[in-house]
């Protein structure tokens, strides 16, 4: 069975060389749909409690939210860089409060501190697609990844894992490699 959860990222970006008006700066709501595979954990009868699954997502996914993110090749980053860094905001403000924690990937870089993610790919549908299944394939059973923004969508399906994840039975989070939940402290050998 799966658990499906869904929440929106607001962000700017463009596609630098694109033959087309997305080439100009705008801005998006985007929507992610993230669906996760299990076997129904009987404790608390979910495959994954849907709030965690959001919780998990974005404490990473944070950082692109009322951010900036612009391909790594694209004349305007460091155009942007050079203002916020003339403006005092390069390195954070004190009001920047809604920081994940900076992350590297092989397709994105973010720069939590200016509310900047620099990414490999332009950043299409399809593009977020693969950065956020990067991101968090090892921490959640991820099936299908869907995002949306405006009328463009894209989605992918991903083979489920052959094992199962054992899960708190009392609050349905992925127990600790010594199968203590971090949530609530069970152990699965009590
Ligand atoms: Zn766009
Ligand atoms: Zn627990």
């Amino acid at each position: 069975m799966k658990s499906i959860t869904t929440f929106s990222i607001q962000y700017a970006h463009r596609f630098y060389g694109f033959a087309g008006e997305a080439r100009y700066l705008h801005g998006h709501t985007g929507t992610l749909t993230i669906e996760v595979e299990d076997t129904v954990e009987p404790g608390v009868n979910m495959v994954y409690p849907c709030n965690e699954i959001k919780r998990t997502a974005w404490t990473l996914l944070r950082n692109f939210d009322h951010a900036l993110i612009l391909r790594e090749d694209d004349p305007l980053l460091p155009a942007v860089l050079s203002v916020y860094e003339k403006e005092g905001v390069r390195h954070g403000t004190s009001t920047n409060t809604n920081r994940g924690p900076a992350f590297e990937t092989a397709l994105a870089k973010a720069y939590p501190e200016c509310r900047l993610v620099v990414t490999k790919e332009t950043m299409t549908v399809e593009g977020m697609i693969k950065i956020v299944y990067d991101l968090l394939k090892d921490k959640l059973n991820i099936v299908r990844l869907t995002f949306t923004s405006g009328d463009n969508a894209a989605s992918a399906c991903y083979k489920s894992a052959e094992k199962t994840r054992q899960r708190c039975p009392r609050c349905g989070i992925e127990l600790d490699k010594s199968g203590r939940c971090p949530k609530c402290g069970y152990c699965c050998c009590q």
